[in-house]
């Protein structure tokens, strides 16, 4: 168990990359604060893994809501008394080409992906940082290293992510916090289940590992960020592509 009794966060934990991820965590004895947008279906996923054996609490917030994410932050506060790992997953895309994209759709991404993680890792930190120690991981993308035609938005507000994540990391190192993200490279969830057969397979062709990732390829990276094996890493962007982005 490399995470008996720590207190791991995980955001958009309700589906997909999220899911997986608190299940991993779960899995190495971390007891988890479940968050989605509906507070019905993150109820629902911590009823199940406390049925499992792991203690667990569902929050329905909106990561870009302050308020919101105070409010998270206190119940996750009360029921476990600290956050040992925060994982910053929540986000959308709204595709479309630059030259026809509309703000809404621009300011959406951003403040889901980006200003999400920016207010939940502001809220966690102020606990870390007392604590002298933490774990912070921004599910990121490579689409936010390598730009993508059609996601201006998404691919910005994931590079923005990197930048947030080498800016905090030193920020708080000196209180033994380290923040690192994981860049996914395609990963089958229902964010890729909305493309054609056609595209996924065209998305293939540019991975030298010849597949699409899997929920617990990036289940993988996050177990190991937020152990103690990983207390020397900081401020890294550790790709998770298959060899797509080198
Ligand atoms: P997904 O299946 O669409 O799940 C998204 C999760 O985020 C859901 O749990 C959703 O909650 C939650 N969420 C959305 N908006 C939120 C908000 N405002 N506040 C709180 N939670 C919110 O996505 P995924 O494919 O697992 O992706 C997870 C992360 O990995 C994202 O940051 C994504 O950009 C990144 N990523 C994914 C891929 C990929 O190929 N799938 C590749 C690179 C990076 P509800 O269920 O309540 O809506």
């Amino acid at each position: 168990m490399l995470l008996q009794d720590k207190v791991a966060l995980v955001t958009g934990a309700t589906r997909g990359i999220g899911r997986g991820v608190a299940l991993a965590l779960a899995a190495q004895g971390a007891h988890l604060v479940i968050v989605g947008t509906s507070e019905e279906k993150a109820a629902a996923f911590a009823a199940e893994l406390e049925q499992a054996g792991t203690q667990a609490l569902g929050v329905g917030a909106d990561v870009s809501v302050a308020k919101d994410v105070e409010r998270l932050v206190d119940s996750a506060k009360k029921r476990f008394g600290k956050i040992d790992i925060l994982v910053n997953n929540a986000g959308i895309t709204r595709d479309g080409l630059m030259l026809r994209m509309k703000d809404e759709d621009w300011d959406s991404v951003l403040d889901i992906n980006l200003k999400g993680a920016f207010l939940c890792t502001r809220a966690v930190a102020r606990l870390m940082t007392r604590q002298r120690n933490g774990r912070i991981i921004n599910i990121s993308s490579v689409v936010g290293q390598m730009g993508n035609a059609g996601q201006a938005n998404y691919c910005a507000s994931k590079a923005g992510l990197h930048g947030l994540t080498k800016s905090n990391a030193r920020e708080l190192a000196k209180r033994q916090i380290t923040v690192n993200a994981v860049a996914p490279g395609f990963i089958l969830t229902d964010m890729t289940e909305a493309l054609s057969e056609q595209q996924r397979n065209e998305l293939t062709t540019q991975v030298p590992l010849e597949r699409l990732g899997h929920v617990d390829d990036i289940s993988a990276a996050v177990v190991f960020l937020a152990s103690d094996q990983a207390g020397y890493i900081t401020g890294q962007i550790i790709g998770v592509n298959g060899g797509m982005y080198m």
